[in-house]
């Protein structure tokens, strides 16, 4: 049997940090599948399904990464995809409290879906898609942080 890990969030969009973590989660496990998340509460920048596209694109090239989207609980995704792992990227403290809370709020609504932490490179442990955007929106070359057709996509929509 495979051992299948969900990596859910908004991607909005990829940065190298989100791609840093799908990199360590591949090693440990037979298929990571990257689900963007139809969620209503936040305003984003790319539709999903171009979220989806820039995500196949960074990711082309690693084995064993399937690119999704799903509407929803978490949980019950992960279930109709035969996981039982959520994989979450952890920056810095200030990641900690929101995701510990999420953590276990997922854990009461399914007893058998674990959430996995871990960690990017110190290189992009401060890297978010929402200050890439506005650091974009004020002319930073977006080098180092995204990859160039992500950076270009950024600047196509502002
Ligand atoms: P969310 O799903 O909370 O809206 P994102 O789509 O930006 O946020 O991120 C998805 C997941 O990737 C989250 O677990 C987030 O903490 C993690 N993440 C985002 N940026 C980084 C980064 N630079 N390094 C490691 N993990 C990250």
């Amino acid at each position: 049997m495979k051992n299948i890990a969900i990596y859910p969030g908004t991607f909005d969009p990829i940065t190298y940090g989100h791609l840093d973590i799908i990199k360590r989660a591949i090693k440990i496990f037979d298929k990571v599948i990257v689900a963007v998340a139809h969620n209503n509460e936040k305003d984003p920048l790319f539709s999903v399904s171009e979220r989806v596209e820039l995500l196949k694109k960074a990711t082309r090239s690693i084995k064993g990464v399937e690119i999704d989207d799903f509407h929803g609980l978490v949980v019950d995704y992960v279930k109709t995809k035969k996981s039982k792992v959520v994989i979450r990227g952890l920056r810095m403290i200030s990641d900690f409290e929101f995701e510990f809370q999420m953590a276990l709020t997922n854990r009461k609504l399914s007893k058998d879906v674990e959430t996995i932490f871990m960690m990017p490179s110190e290189a992009y442990s401060y890297l978010s898609s929402k200050l890439i955007k506005e650091a974009a929106s004020l002319g930073a070359n977006l080098k180092g942080f995204v990859p160039s057709f992500v950076e270009k996509a950024i600047k196509a929509k502002l």
